[in-house]
């Protein structure tokens, strides 16, 4: 077990500032980003101190009796960022390496994208450590269970309100929801997010990521004076967000001349039919043997002569070792943390357009936020409401970032690390000090 993991179970506990000190930590690299953008921001000592810290971390063993008999004991934990502007909002994904670090850096990384697209949420995440690939159903509802009674002190509608992450899906949203609901002895749907339709889910949840990337992409290309048709564009990851934003991006005219997933990548500059590979892939589950294009491997994708680059897949692929190879114009980063803080200022130097993190992938929590609204409203929009508000949200925090960029002079992640940090810093000082 890893010693980060070693807290006391059941309690909330004061994160320790040491743990975070090991540069190659995901925490350590999300916060160098923060640093930066606080520094420019003249960010007072006080609120650096408190925007450097998580709010709330707790660690549960969850006790499940497994299909042959025996009891297992699992890990879970929860870690609510910051709060100051809203319910906090994230993810859980059952994973082998979950660890506390990795949890706190991705509820941070929460705060900081609902900040940006303006939706008035905080950021929370979760885990628990597990693998769920050799687990049975049955298992797999009982540790969902065990765990969601085990952070119940957190969750709500107006306190935390989980969504799906690695390995998790709706189904194990409909179990948390239903688990929430019998203990407040009435049906909560709004506790949870990216739900079944049928109760209370919202249309084009799923589409978002993806819809997002290739709303915040056209802005991109506009704002570059590159027209969007037979723009030329590679695709990391055809899991949910690569394959919706090379599916969209197709459909409004660019070319996409490589997809790849964990089992290789193809190249086809004639351009790749994406409803056909989608087709492929849902019958074989990976790529493998798609035979319409070359065979090439997920380091040369990276590197291909493209005009956009979406990184959709896997944290820490552009490195300082591949990024001085890149010769996209335009990154949008569809995955969470793509980029290491080392390999920004290459790619800087380069002239590469980086649409980060925070704001390229922002169209997921954007859509959970409106399925949240819906929920507490009981009214549940079209789904042409829906891409037409996201579309607006996009393209209005595309917008707002890249003002702040040029008016700063800094690159779109530091613009964006600005923009949130500056609205969660004005709730804090609009809020004071409770004592
Ligand atoms: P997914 O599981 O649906 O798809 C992941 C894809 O990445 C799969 O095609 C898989 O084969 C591929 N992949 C895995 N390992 C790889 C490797 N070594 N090389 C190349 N490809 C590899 O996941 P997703 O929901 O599409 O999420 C992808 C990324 O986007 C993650 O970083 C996730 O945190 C981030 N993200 C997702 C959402 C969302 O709404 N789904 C929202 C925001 C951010």
């Amino acid at each position: 077990m890893p010693t980060d993991l070693r807290l006391p179970t059941n309690a909330i506990v004061q994160p320790d500032k040491d743990r975070f000190l090991n540069e190659d930590n995901p925490f350590e690299a999300m916060m160098s980003r923060f640093d930066r953008a606080a520094e420019l921001l003249d960010l007072e000592p006080g609120l650096y101190k408190v925007l450097r810290k998580p709010e709330k971390q707790l660690i549960v063993s969850c006790p499940v009796m497994m299909d042959n008999g025996e009891i297992e004991v699992f890990t879970g934990i929860r870690v609510l960022y910051n709060t100051s502007r809203g319910p906090a909002k994230g993810g859980i994904r059952f994973d082998t390496q979950v660890t506390l670090d990795e949890v706190t850096a991705l509820a941070a990384w929460m705060t900081w994208k609902c900040a940006v697209v303006n939706v008035p949420f905080g950021g929370a995440k979760g885990g628990v450590i597990c693998d769920p690939l050799k687990m049975s159903a049955g298992e797999l509802e009982r540790l969902t269970r065990r765990y969601t009674s085990g952070i119940m002190q957190l969750l709500g509608p107006d306190s935390d309100v989980p969504a799906p992450d690695v390995n998790t899906n709706e189904r194990v949203m409909a179990w948390i929801m239903d688990t929430y609901s019998m203990q407040m002895r009435h049906t909560v749907t709004a506790v949870v997010t990216g739900k079944p339709i049928e109760m209370g889910g919202s249309l084009g949840r799923r589409e978002a990521t993806g819809r997002g990337c290739m709303f915040v992409v056209k802005e991109a290309l506009a704002h570059l004076g590159m027209s969007v048709k037979g723009t030329t564009v590679a695709v990391q990851g055809f899991g949910n967000v690569g394959s919706v934003s090379a599916q969209l991006l197709a459909r409004e005219g660019c070319k996409i001349v490589a997809i790849g997933d964990r089992s290789g990548a193809i190249y086809n500059p004639a351009g790749i039919d994406i409803d056909d590979a989608i087709a492929y892939v849902k019958k074989h589950k990976v790529l493998e043997g798609y035979g319409k294009g070359e065979k090439i491997s997920n380091d040369d994708l990276l590197t291909l002569d493209v005009d956009v680059l979406v990184p959709a897949a896997l944290e820490n692929v552009i490195t300082t070792k591949n990024a001085p190879k890149i010769r996209a114009k335009i990154i949008c980063e569809g995955a969470n943390g793509p980029t290491t803080a080392a390999a920004d200022a290459i790619l800087d130097e380069k002239g590469i357009f980086v649409i980060p993190d925070i704001l390229a992938n922002a169209g997921g929590v954007t859509v959970s936020y409106f399925e949240w609204v819906q929920d507490r409203g009981g009214y549940f929009w079209s789904e042409d409401t829906v891409n037409e508000r996201l579309r607006d949200l996009m393209v209005k925090s595309f917008r707002d970032v890249l003002e702040l960029s040029k008016q700063h002079k800094v690159n779109m992640r530091t613009a964006a690390y600005m923009l949130s940090i500056s609205r969660v810093a004005t709730v804090h000082r609009l809020r004071g000090i409770y004592a």
